[in-house]
């Protein structure tokens, strides 16, 4: 055996049972904007039945090219408004000037957010390659410095454990973490992946890289892999076959996917609790069932906070 399957043979054995999770993880959700009246409804639905849990967090994506611009800023600020959370706003600087840019900022910090989800974001058109604006900022690390310039906003940004599909290697990649952390990012989250080990590698080769901030899983629970299969090719993300073994023969039968679902994300966390995670983030995609079960099993429990219904 290796060394690394040694390792790996060892946290396996040391992974606690969910029965003995003591409830000292931490957890954040990942909402994206709604875009119709009903999906504001099942997006609030899914804070009010996650806000109980006491995220550290809720954060909420910007899309593509500042596509979302307004429903990201009006999801936000309503959290921050009419619930106890603490929202971040995810915030890219593709095909913006700095001006825009700063504008957008400033009136978050206007309405009270504090925590900027800080981005380069893709270019518009699939598979094009990203062109910086001569009058934006250059790539996330200038947007991270450009926002510190501002406010001394909490600032999280983005990790890749599979590596993004722009950097030459693992090495380039961690040296552009590490300029967007010295930059004053706070905490880098990651994209989304399958393999405890990549993230493991990843953190040890982030430690080994001079990188002492913390990095936090970024979890997906995945009901239908044909979907996460064409986002994750353009994210430097890796869908391993096992999965497509898993879910094949269940395109008719979605409750039996989400068990699966549920259950294969909880091994996954289970196994990065055993590594020392101790704060996880969820790609929720607006539905708070698979999420709150996860939560439920890591041993967290509702704190008594409660979130009004939608008006
Ligand atoms: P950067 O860190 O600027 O760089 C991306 C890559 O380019 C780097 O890995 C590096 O290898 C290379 N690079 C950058 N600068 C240099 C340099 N100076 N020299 C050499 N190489 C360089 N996208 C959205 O549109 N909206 C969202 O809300 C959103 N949320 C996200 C949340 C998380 C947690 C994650 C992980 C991703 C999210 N994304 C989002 C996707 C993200 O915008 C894309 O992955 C994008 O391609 C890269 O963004 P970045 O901030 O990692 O870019």
């Amino acid at each position: 055996l290796s060394v690394d399957q040694l390792e790996e043979a060892r946290r396996a054995l040391d992974a606690p049972l969910f029965a003995d999770l003591a409830g000292d993880a931490e957890v954040s959700f990942e909402f994206f904007p709604p875009k119709t009246e009903k999906m504001a409804q099942t997006l609030w639905q899914s804070i009010q039945t996650l806000a109980p849990l006491g995220p550290r967090f809720v954060s909420v994506t910007y899309g593509a090219g500042g596509s979302t611009r307004e429903r990201t800023h009006a999801t936000v600020a309503r959290i921050q408004r009419e619930t106890p959370l603490n929202a971040a706003a995810h915030l890219t600087c593709v095909e913006a000037s700095k001006d825009e840019i700063n504008q957008v900022a400033e009136e978050y910090w206007a309405a009270g957010v504090r925590h900027i989800v800080a981005l380069r974001g893709d270019p518009p058109s699939e598979g094009a390659k990203f062109q910086a604006r001569p009058d934006g900022y250059q790539n996330a690390a200038d947007l991270v410095a450009g926002l510190k310039r501002l406010h001394p906003f909490e600032i999280s940004v983005a990790a890749y454990p599979e590596c993004h599909p722009d950097s030459a290697d693992q090495a380039a990649d961690l040296d552009n973490l590490k300029r967007k952390l010295d930059a004053g990012a706070n905490r880098a989250i990651t994209q989304f992946f399958f393999s405890p080990e990549a993230f493991f590698n990843f953190r040890d080769a982030a430690a080994a890289a001079g990188i002492d901030a913390e990095i936090v899983p970024g979890i997906l629970p995945v009901s239908n892999v044909a979907q996460t299969r064409k986002f994750a090719g353009m994210c430097g993300a890796q869908i391993p076959a096992w999965m497509d073994r898993l879910f094949d023969g269940l395109d008719d039968h979605p409750d039996a996917r989400k068990l699966i679902a549920a259950t294969v994300a909880a091994e996954m966390v289970r196994k990065l609790y055993a590594g020392g995670v101790r704060h996880f983030h969820f790609y929720t995609l607006n539905r708070a069932e698979l999420s709150f079960a996860i939560c439920h099993l890591l041993g967290l429990r509702a704190n008594g906070a409660k979130v009004e219904a939608a008006a």
